[in-house]
């Protein structure tokens, strides 16, 4: 049981490859739900029509529904064009549906499968588009019933169950146009609170650069594929000079500038693959990927002289320290880290603005 719903879990998300988060998740799920549900009622209806009915006319159009809903499941499958294959499978149920409806009569409550139209066309193909295929549909099945309704079958349906029954499916319709609406409304705000969610939880709000935690996530990525494959990596640690001096002197909010003023000359110095964010106060962190301490140490360089002749009026020149360290075998974070920090602390001690690495992760192991 559970291996005939995983296979069914696994035909309706298209092989897996659509997930709750996607947004078109629910979108393919319907879409591969409804062929199926299609292909098989029509294989159902053809058996009763044929057999028991004696309706050869509407067994030809479901052998044809069936054909066309597998035809459309396979080819779905293999090109994946999501638009295009809603597209088909509304067309695909609203010919059904009016074919049924303009073959059999306006007898045997036909009419009722107008119902489910709606809803299905709306949510496949979106607000504007739905309303047209609705509007089709509507055509669509009085032209058949013009042109093929048996005219003398005793439909005992009167002019006002007519009324009511339009009226009812009129109705079904506009509600479910609102449903749709609302539905993309809440989707929309739901994907504009998740971003800002994800935002907010990777970002520091001050400067926009990556958070610690970021950074942390990053390390440890960096840290396995180090420890898998031998690739070399640095960390620069990165600290503003007498940054508590510029704050007395010219206030926090100068300092706040100062601080995204750095963060601008951090991200426009880096490499495209490394990382820099904000590792807490007036600290910052850069991951060097596939670099070498001595590569490191040149960006490092890069940066201070950087910062050195950036133009900050309102505070005067600032300048920072830095400490390289590059990952060695069996190192873990705290101890690449560490590293980093005691050649901070060398370049503070040996009078500030200057870069100094760690001296043991020159030469790399050991
Ligand atoms: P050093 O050269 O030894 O690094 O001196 P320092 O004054 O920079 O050292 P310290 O770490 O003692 O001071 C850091 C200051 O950074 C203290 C704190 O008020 C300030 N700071 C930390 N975060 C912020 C912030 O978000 N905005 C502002 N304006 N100041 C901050
Ligand atoms: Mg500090
Ligand atoms: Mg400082």
């Amino acid at each position: 049981m559970a291996r005939r719903r995983s296979l069914l879990h696994r035909y309706l998300t298209h092989g897996g490859r659509f997930g709750p988060q996607d947004p078109d998740y629910r979108r393919v799920v319907l879409l591969n739900m409804s062929l199926l549900v299609l292909a098989v009622m029509a294989c159902g209806f053809l058996l009763l029509n044929l057999f028991l009915l004696g309706q050869p006319r509407i067994a030809v159009l479901d052998a044809i529904a069936a054909v066309a809903a597998l035809a459309l499941m396979g080819w779905y499958r293999r090109h994946g064009q999501l638009d295009f294959a809603a597209w088909c499978a509304v067309a695909l149920v609203g010919l059904f549906i009016a074919g049924y409806i303009s073959l059999i009569g306006l007898g045997h409550y036909s009419l009722i499968w107008l119902g489910p139209f709606p809803s299905l066309a709306f949510f496949l193909l979106g607000r504007q588009r739905g309303l047209w295929a609705c509007v089709g549909l509507a055509l669509l099945t009085a032209a058949g019933l013009a042109l093929l309704a048996p005219p003398d079958s005793p439909t005992g349906f009167d002019r006002i169950a007519q009324f009511n029954l339009l009226g009812a499916l009129l109705c079904l319709a506009l509600l479910a146009l609102y449903a749709e609406i609302s539905r993309q409304q809440v989707l929309r705000a739901l994907l504009e609170s998740n971003r800002q969610l994800h935002q907010l939880s990777t970002h520091d709000r001050l400067t926009g650069l990556y958070n610690r935690l970021k950074l942390e996530q990053r390390l440890a990525e960096e840290l396995a594929r180090a420890q898998r494959h031998g690739s070399p990596f640095s960390v620069v640690l990165v600290d503003i000079d007498h940054f508590k001096h510029v704050n007395d002197r010219c206030g926090h909010a100068v300092g706040d500038l100062v601080l995204q003023c750095l963060g601008h000359v951090l991200l426009r110095g880096r490499r495209a693959s490394d990382m820099v964010g904000r590792w807490g106060g007036e600290e910052f962190l850069l991951i060097c990927a596939e670099t070498p301490i001595e590569g490191a140490v040149l960006v490092a360089e890069r940066l201070r002289e950087a910062i050195q002749e950036a133009p900050m009026p309102e505070a005067g020149r600032v300048t920072l320290s830095a400490g390289v360290s590059a990952y060695r075998s069996g190192d873990t974070m705290d101890s690449l880290l560490a590293r980093a920090d005691m050649a901070l602390y060398a370049a503070k001690s040996g009078g500030r603005n200057q870069v100094r690495c760690s001296p043991a992760s020159v030469g790399g192991s050991g």
